[in-house]
């Protein structure tokens, strides 16, 4: 309960000279040093008046009234096209790409030298300076002596995995690997070196395959490959629908015949002495499961530092007592290493996933609000933190001692309070900021722009009015859905109406404005058709209050759809829009944010004129990572702008072919906005989609024109930030809105020593405006242990954060470099902190035996997930636009978001119970664990499918879908049908409960067992080889543990 644990007792160590000069923070938005720093963009508004703004006369515009008759109802909803994820007629011609193999490229850069770098202020500010960082948090260097190892020198014998869990070591897990026959290294017995029958040479592993496991052949016929197409046999035969026995026919150089292996090879039709039994290696599912067992329900009390959360998929209710929330702040350690020596060993990350305004269930206590008065709130004179639990009071209560940087502090006469006999307060409990971890200032004009305060945001909806979205009858159900959303805009807690007011601009080679002031009985339109110099030709009318407009805005949304109802108009502008957007927020003296629905390629003559340039050729070459960077400057510049501008842009795209979504991304991407993707949309089957990704969207919880500052206490400090935000210095994360879903990754790195009674403290501070108008700053504090051994370090870890982490950085990391060298680096550190657990930590053991910490046990498993996701994939079967998007989707996601991407929820359908309000529990993604007569549902955040075997029961499939028999299912349904018994009831509500849990809506796919379909439902089978390749996870396993035993040797 208490307090004084963390902390600390002087003496403190002396603050590092560099303290001193640390930029002041928040406090200096007056001499407004955050803002207008983009060269004059944040002038006044009455000075800008006078340039772009032009009257209704303006010769580039044209006033006309709205209310002429429309020539031809708008048609919709007649295409047959094919709708999906993507085509999946691309799916099932290929195979494996070959996964990474260590050693090749070795990254030479200096884990110290790299992390001295980032400290420094003279890295070029924006987007490339991101670029040229890439890869400092995921050098490799400097472990042992093992940098490289040549992937030419395969074992010519490999190593069987082997089951062996020790009970003596509870927190490693133990696996015998034996090690190469050909190294001289003994075998066990039972495994006898001399496996590989006579006359039968083990192939050569083949090129960038993992080759620790290319073992004494079994003479299995599938083992007859061709080197480099390993994956030749991966989904081929399906004989007799049997799952399982084939797939295992690609992991054939795994001996079974192991000692005490379990016989649950024999549930297998195949030849079972061959088959490694899964059920060895490290279970994400069991993993999860236990951690349910043990801390499911239960309350996590955040009273002592260095506290390890439940998982993110174990449900819990959290009590502030002083530290964040792990709603708020997720750590890859809860126990840093004290110095940069250990840190550099161990090679593990030192990381915080934050998630400022994460939504917090009802039975958790809301977040305060505090004001500190005029003065505004109580600051450390030198490093400028905030008051928390962290400051310690001394001198009978006139004091304070910084928790972050030892200055003492004078306590202000109002805000004076004696001590206890602990020489906590007598106010600890009533005061928010001293006794929880998060609570928010009111922040006073010190903090806002212009020493102003902020007018409240404004909503801006854009619609693309061009045939595409015409025909496909998108306009008309954004128009309709509108109707009932601007009645429900994100108001501050108790306010009767939203202060957010609205604008709508339509558009295809030009845009259309809408002057809706409550006293007109017409909306007006304005078109702007010179689209080379965008400006907003009305002032007065174009943000306007719902409740008094409201008739206006009804008779404009309901006139939309036929005023553009027989348009012609394919070509579209997309930067221009934008612009415009950012110019009425800019007029306003506001924050905004965009909501653009956009349906193609903007090839049309104007600013930020795109090409499409999809190339798959460049695929897996040095330059594929052009596919992944915008194509020009411009809207990396817009984005920019619009940050300085607090103008955040949310995009819908309705693409029926490429649309560059690498660059059109860019600005959702830099201004803490989202990006939504509905190919070939159909009204039949994706508008529920649709509609509940809008919906979700606009009633969020969101802040905006934020300002993020991480400070730590001395000894290390915030490197890197990875996320949907913009960096206009190396220490403030800028944002133009940010909402409940986004999360930013920092990493940290020392910068001296910490001591092991202080602790590491991280306190992030969020300065942003409230959806009504107000300055506030939401500060979360999170104090972590420290440690000098290596032991502590490793046992609190959270591999969920750790592969947030990992996938952030890689996918930024590939827009500068190749996907073979991001691979490669991923699979090396891995390798390395797994070893350097095995040196430091484990107990003698055989060097055949793979020992993997408690707390990382998944970390081979999620990895090898992360590497076959189609972004680091190198598949030229996937499309561009769809790596792309996952991309920017993945760069703002929690920690919750990221598990579930990387390792897909596959529930067994057909063993749910009605009578319970459980969701069945979820069985491993893998191939052999469908089975004929079962019915799957699998969702990863993006995608959600229903699985059907081929002997579903028919008692289950009428229950479900209505119809006598599989044959009869449509699987063109995106909904199933509402039907009055228990199983129809509750499938659906488990599909309603997935969606809401995650930020964004997810289509429903029905697929059955055998359909060509399957094969993007398979990729995600991520336990197995996949698809377009990537490595199984026996396979990845075996191949890690051949990296650690050489980084060991
Ligand atoms: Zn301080």
């Amino acid at each position: 309960m208490s307090h004084q644990g963390y902390v600390a007792t002087p003496p403190y160590s002396q603050a590092k000279p560099g303290m001193g000069g640390y930029p002041a923070g928040f406090s200096s938005a007056t001499s407004q040093p955050h803002y207008g720093h983009y060269g004059g963009t944040a002038q006044p508004y009455s000075a800008a008046q006078t340039g772009p703004l032009k009257p209704l006369s303006s010769p580039h515009g044209s006033s006309m009234s709205v209310g002429h008759p429309p020539p031809a109802p708008g048609q919709f909803g007649q295409t047959s096209l094919q709708n999906g994820i993507y085509n999946p007629g691309n799916q099932m011609s290929s195979h494996a790409t070959p996964p990474p193999h260590g050693g090749q490229t070795p990254p030479t850069q200096s884990h110290g030298s790299k992390s001295q770098a980032n400290y420094q202020n003279t890295a070029p500010p924006v987007f490339t300076q991101h670029v040229s960082n890439q890869l400092g948090a995921m050098q490799i260097s400097n472990y042992g002596s093992a940098q490289a190892h040549p992937s030419s020198t395969p074992s010519p014998c490999g190593p069987p995995l082997q089951p062996s869990f020790q009970g003596s070591e509870p927190q490693q897990l133990l696996s015998s690997i034996p090690p190469p026959a050909a190294q001289g290294l003994s075998v066990p017995p039972g495994v006898p070196s001399a496996t590989v029958p006579p006359g039968m040479v083990p192939p050569p592993p083949p090129v960038g395959m993992p080759v620790g496991h290319s073992g004494p052949s079994q003479g299995n016929a599938s083992y007859q490959q061709v080197p480099g197409q390993p994956s030749m046999t991966a989904y081929l035969p399906q004989h007799g629908g049997m799952y399982g026995v084939q797939q295992r026919g690609i992991q054939p150089n795994y001996p079974g015949a192991y000692p005490g292996a379990p016989a649950t090879g024999a549930q297998l039709a195949g030849p079972q002495q061959k088959k490694l039994d899964p059920d060895s290696i490290p279970s994400p599912i069991q993993v999860i499961e236990e951690d349910k067992v043990r801390r499911s329900g239960q309350l996590f009390v955040s009273n002592t530092k260095g506290q390890i959360p439940p998982l993110v998929t174990t449900n819990c209710v959290v009590q502030d007592q002083g530290n964040a929330s792990p709603r708020f702040i997720r750590c890859t350690t809860y126990c840093f290493p004290s110095t940069a020596d250990i840190a550099k060993q161990s090679q593990i990350p030192l990381a915080a996933v934050i998630k400022p305004f994460a939504l917090l269930p009802p039975n958790e206590a809301p977040i305060c609000v505090v004001s500190h008065g005029e003065s505004g709130p109580i600051r450390c004179n030198r490093c400028k933190a905030y008051m928390c639990p962290l400051m310690q009071f001394i001198e009978g209560g006139r004091r304070y001692q910084c928790g972050f940087c030892s200055c003492i502090n004078e306590v202000p006469p109002f805000y004076f309070q004696h001590l206890d006999h602990m020489g906590r307060r007598l106010d600890h409990y009533d005061k928010p900021e001293l006794s929880l971890g998060s609570y928010e200032f009111i922040a006073t004009l010190d903090y806002c722009k212009n020493s102003k305060p902020p007018n409240p945001p404004a909503f801006i909806f854009m619609i693309d009015v061009s045939y595409s979205n015409i025909r496909n009858g998108c306009v008309k159900l954004i128009c309709e859905e509108l109707k009932n959303l601007l009645d429900k805009l994100p108001r501050e807690d108790h306010a009767a109406i939203s202060a957010i007011r609205v604008g709508f601009v339509t558009y295809n080679k030009v845009l259309h404005f809408y002057n809706l002031k409550s006293s007109l009985a017409q909306p007006q339109m304005l078109v702007v058709s010179d689209v080379g110099e965008m400006f907003v030709p009305l002032l007065d009318g174009f943000l306007v209050n719902v409740q008094e407009s409201r008739p206006v805005i009804n008779n404009l949304l309901d006139q939309i759809p036929e005023m553009f109802g027989d348009t012609s108009e394919s070509e579209t502008v997309f930067a221009p829009v934008i612009q415009a957007g950012l110019e009425a927020v800019k007029a306003a003296e506001c924050s905004g944010k965009l909501f653009i629905f956009h349906s193609s390629l903007p090839t049309a003559e104007a600013p930020g004129k795109l090409k499409n340039r999809d190339d798959r050729k460049l695929v897996n070459t040095d330059k594929e990572k052009v596919l992944f960077q915008p194509q020009s400057n411009f809207y990396e510049a817009l984005a920019k702008e619009c940050v300085a501008n607090s103008c955040c842009v949310d995009v819908f795209l309705f693409p029926n072919q490429y649309v560059d979504v690498a660059t059109m991304g860019i600005v959702p991407m830099s201004t803490g906005g989202s990006l939504y993707k509905y190919n070939n949309f159909q009204i039949q089957t994706d508008a529920e989609h649709f509609l509940n990704d809008l919906r979700k969207d606009i009633q969020k919880p969101v802040g905006f024109d934020a300002i993020m500052r991480v400070r730590t206490n001395t000894g290390f400090r915030a490197t890197d930030f990875l996320g949907s935000m913009y960096m206009n210095n190396t220490t403030d994360v800028e944002v133009a809105a940010i909402d409940c879903d986004k999360a930013i990754t920092v990493e940290f790195k020392h910068d001296d020593k910490l001591s092991e009674e202080n602790g590491a403290l991280i306190q992030c501070a969020l300065l942003y405006t409230n959806v009504a108008g107000h300055r506030r700053l939401r500060i979360h504090n999170l104090a972590l242990n420290c440690s000098s051994q290596h032991a502590d370090l490793y046992k609190s870890c959270e591999t969920d954060a750790l592969i947030n982490f990992f996938a952030k950085s890689a996918y930024r990391a590939i827009l500068s470099q190749p996907l073979k060298t991001v691979r490669e680096i991923l699979v090396n550190q891995t390798a390395h902190i797994l070893a350097c657990y095995r040196k430091n930590c484990a107990s003698p053991s055989s060097a055949g035996q793979l020992i993997l910490p408690e707390a990382m046990k998944l970390l081979p498993v999620y990895m090898n997930c992360l590497l076959k996701s189609y972004v680091l994939l190198g598949s030229s079967d996937l499309p561009t636009d769809e790596r792309a998007f996952q991309r920017l989707l993945v760069t703002s996601m929690d920690v919750v978001s990221t598990q579930s991407f990387f390792y897909p929820r596959l529930l067994p359908i057909h063993k749910m119970d009605v009578n319970s309000e459980e969701i069945p529990a979820a069985v491993r993604c893998s191939e052999e664990r469908l089975a004929d007569g079962g019915i799957f549902l699998l969702e990863n955040g993006i995608n959600m499918f229903l699985w059907l075997g081929l002997n579903s029961q028919p008692e289950l499939i009428q229950s479900i879908f209505n119809v006598p028999s599989f044959a009869h299912i449509n699987t063109d349904l995106t909904s199933l049908p509402e039907l009055d018994n228990p199983y129809s009831k509750k499938i659906r509500s488990i599909i309603a409960n997935l969606r809401n849990q995650n930020p964004y809506s997810m289509k429903l796919i029905i697929l059955k067992q055998k359909d060509k379909s399957e094969g993007i439902f398979r990729q995600l089978l991520v336990e197995d080889k996949g698809l377009h390749g990537g490595a199984s996870y026996m396979d990845f396993l075996c191949y890690v543990h051949k990296e650690i035993r050489q980084l060991l040797t």
